[in-house]
């Protein structure tokens, strides 16, 4: 008999998060999606046939509460998380920083740490990390999200060290840009300014990354997909993006 895989999914209210849990769930899975804005995991829950919860994966409560029923766990997508602000270093604000360390590093590390005996219990668990490709590039006023998701490479890394010998497999997947409410987060809900940053280019949606995971966790078990880096075709790194004039631009696939 073949029995459903169960997923989790940390930060599935919007954007990537809730295009992997569409995905999951069109591969088969049963789906558990987890976000602060219950409301919006709950009805996106609804309409696909799967569970939410409340989460807050910087909260050690909500975490255990989120995790405590869960007996065994096929796939973990660590998805929740994102950037605040764009101030150089000699500008930082700390409370930013420790936003970017406390929901991208600490809450991927405590719903791991929180869920590893699942997934082994499954006898074929996943975990799937959403890194970015500012997990391995730099740039100006980026500091606090690139060394938030360098950390998060580094803990994808070891765990796929710590973990040999047990039947967990670890992905990591880094995106480039993504149109979805990432900037709008990064800066602080000003619509026009989040608007600009994909100004004259293609960003990916967030179902080309959410295909990404899904072509990851439904390979055989013996396959460890480590990484897989999507960018766009106007993104060559996170600084270097072809942007056309209004006269050039190419009508838009829906
Ligand atoms: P998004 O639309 O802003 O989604 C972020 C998700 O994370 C939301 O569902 C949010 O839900 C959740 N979240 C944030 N803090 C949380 C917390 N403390 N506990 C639980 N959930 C939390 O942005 P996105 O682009 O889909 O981002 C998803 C992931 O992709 C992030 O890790 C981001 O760094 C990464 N990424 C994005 C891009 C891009 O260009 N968009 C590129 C590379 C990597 P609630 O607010 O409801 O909690």
């Amino acid at each position: 008999m073949n029995v459903p895989r169960t997923a989790v999914v940390t930060g599935a209210s919007s954007g990537i998060g809730a295009a992997t849990a569409r995905a999951l769930r069109a591969a088969g899975f049963e789906v558990l999606l987890g976000a602060r804005r219950a409301e919006r995991v709950e009805a996106l829950a609804r309409e696909i046939g799967a569970r939410a919860a409340p989460l807050d994966v910087t909260d050690p409560a909500s975490v255990a509460a989120f995790c405590e029923p869960i007996e065994a766990l096929g796939v973990l997508v660590n998805n929740a998380g994102g950037a605040k602000g764009l101030e150089p270093v000699a500008e930082a604000d700390f409370e930013s920083w420790r936003w970017m360390w406390e929901s991208n590093v600490l809450g991927l590390a405590r719903m791991t740490h929180a869920l590893l005996p699942a997934l082994e219990r499954s006898g074929d668990g996943h975990i799937v990390n959403v890194g970015s490709i500012a997990g391995f590039e730099v740039y100006p006023g980026g500091a606090g999200y690139t060394s938030a998701k360098h950390g998060v490479r580094a803990i994808t890394g070891t765990l796929r060290i710590e973990l040999l010998g047990k039947p967990i497999r670890v992905t990591e997947i880094d995106p480039g840009l993504v149109e979805t409410e990432f900037s709008l987060v990064r800066f602080g809900g000003e619509a026009a300014r989040a608007a600009n940053v994909y100004q004259g280019m293609t960003p990916l949606t967030a179902g080309d990354v959410a295909d990404a995971v899904a072509w990851a966790v439904t390979r055989p078990s013996r396959v460890n997909i480590d990484v897989i880096v999507v960018r766009p075709r106007d993104q060559a790194t996170a600084t270097r993006v072809h942007r056309r004039s209004e006269a050039e631009r190419e009508p838009q696939e829906s």
